[in-house]
């Protein structure tokens, strides 16, 4: 019914660089590859792909630069994949414009699931932000044009500070936002670089929306990076403490 979407993927590994392929074949892409480089700066080029998958560790030169240099003539949204772990790398590639990134080694559906919200947000973002005036996920539901938040249909009091945060988070649902990017969307350009304002209400939406703050659903810590909330919840299944919980639900 839709028209396949195409993904680059540059990756000098070919054993994973032909995983990747087979599992987006599989699941309705197209895709092209590259495996420097240079070679994937010509084909991103000729074949204006919808999303690039992009490793950082390439032969000849950092996948930065290729970030760096993608994003100054194209908007298609790339996924950083990476090996690199630390914090400071994922920070600067999402600073440099990646739209998110993935450590190897990572799980199929994750891949995919992190392909689709980046995805929906860039459609999202060309069509001019028609978005739903709602938001669900699992028993969370956002209401934006009127300010409504409720947990398995229970109405939850949020500040305005914290209705704005979650509201960013709703929005972006899937993608990981940096601290940096929350505070600046939510107190403004000139906002202090202090992100300790805003764990303090994050905890306390958690402790609104969460039935076990420390244990989060929704609102995920990426750590030394920032958030993300999710797009799925897994139905209460989880194995924390799920056993006295069916119990009263019986
Ligand atoms: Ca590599």
């Amino acid at each position: 019914m839709s028209i396949k979407r195409l993904v680059m993927v540059v990756e000098d590994d070919s054993s994973i660089r032909n995983m990747i392929s087979a599992l987006l074949s599989a699941n309705g892409y197209s895709v092209v590859t590259a495996e420097d480089g240079r070679m994937a700066l010509t084909l991103i080029a000729s074949y204006n792909p919808d999303i690039i998958l992009l490793d950082l560790g390439l032969p000849d030169m950092d996948g930065m630069e290729v970030l760096k240099s993608v994003r100054g003539w194209s908007a298609a949204p790339i996924i950083v994949v990476s090996a690199r772990s630390q914090e400071a790398e994922k920070v600067a590639a999402l600073d440099a414009g990646a739209g998110d990134y993935i450590v190897k080694p990572f799980g199929t559906e994750e891949l995919l699931a992190r392909l689709r919200a980046t995805l929906r947000y860039t459609d999202r973002m060309v069509q001019g932000d028609k978005v739903s005036d709602v938001c669900s996920v699992g028993g969370l539901r956002v209401d934006f044009g009127r300010r409504l938040v409720s947990v398995d249909g229970k109405y939850v009091h949020l500040t305005q500070i914290e209705f704005k945060i979650l509201a960013l988070l709703c929005k972006n649902a899937g993608r990981v936002l940096t601290y940096e990017h929350i505070c600046r969307s939510v107190w403004g350009p000139y906002s202090s670089r202090d992100n300790q304002i805003l764990r303090v209400n994050v905890a306390n939406i958690r402790h609104k929306i969460e039935k076990n703050p420390a244990q989060p659903r929704y609102i995920l810590t990426e750590v030394g990076v920032g958030y993300r909330l999710v797009e799925e919840v897994e139905e209460d299944g989880e194995e924390e403490d799920a056993a006295p919980r069916k119990k009263k639900e019986k």
